[in-house]
C-alpha cells in the first residue's frame, strides 16, 4: 500500500513529538486549515473526523480549534463540516502557550 503522503514521515515528527516541540512537520505540504468561528455550530463532527495520528482539533467548550501545527492539511475535516466553515490558512500564526497546555492535558487523558 503506497504510504499516505499526509502521514507523519517517520517516529520523530508523530503526534506525540509535534506536541513536544510545538512544532509543524515540515514535510506536510498542504497548509493547516482553521475554523471560522462566527460560522462554526461547535458540532464537534470535524473533531472526530479528524483522523487520531493528526488530533488537531479541540473542543474547548466555547469554540472548537483546530491547532495548525498538528493539521496536515488533509483535509477530512472539511468533508464532514456541515456549515462548511473550515478554511484553508496559509497565514498561520503559532499557537499559544495556553492553548499548548490544553492540548498536553488532553494528550496525557488520552493515554
Ligand atoms: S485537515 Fe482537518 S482532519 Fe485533516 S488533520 Fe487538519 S484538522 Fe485534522
Ligand atoms: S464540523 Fe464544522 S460546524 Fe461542526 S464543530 Fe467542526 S467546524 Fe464547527
Amino acid at each position: 500500500m503506497p504510504r499516505d503522503e499526509n502521514a507523519p514521515a517517520d517516529n520523530r515528527t508523530g503526534r506525540s513529538e509535534l506536541i513536544a516541540g510545538r512544532s509543524r512537520n515540515e514535510a506536510w505540504k498542504k497548509p493547516p486549515r482553521r475554523i471560522e468561528p462566527s460560522e462554526c455550530i461547535t458540532c464537534d463532527t470535524c473533531l472526530r473526523a479528524c483522523p487520531p495520528e493528526f488530533g488537531a482539533i479541540f473542543d474547548r467548550g466555547l469554540d472548537v480549534v483546530i491547532v495548525p501545527e498538528l493539521c496536515s492539511g488533509c483535509p477530512k475535516c472539511v468533508l464532514e463540516c456541515p456549515v462548511d466553515c473550515i478554511y484553508v490558512d496559509e497565514d498561520w500564526t503559532p499557537t499559544d502557550n495556553d492553548m499548548w497546555s490544553h492540548v498536553a492535558l488532553t494528550a496525557k487523558d488520552a493515554s
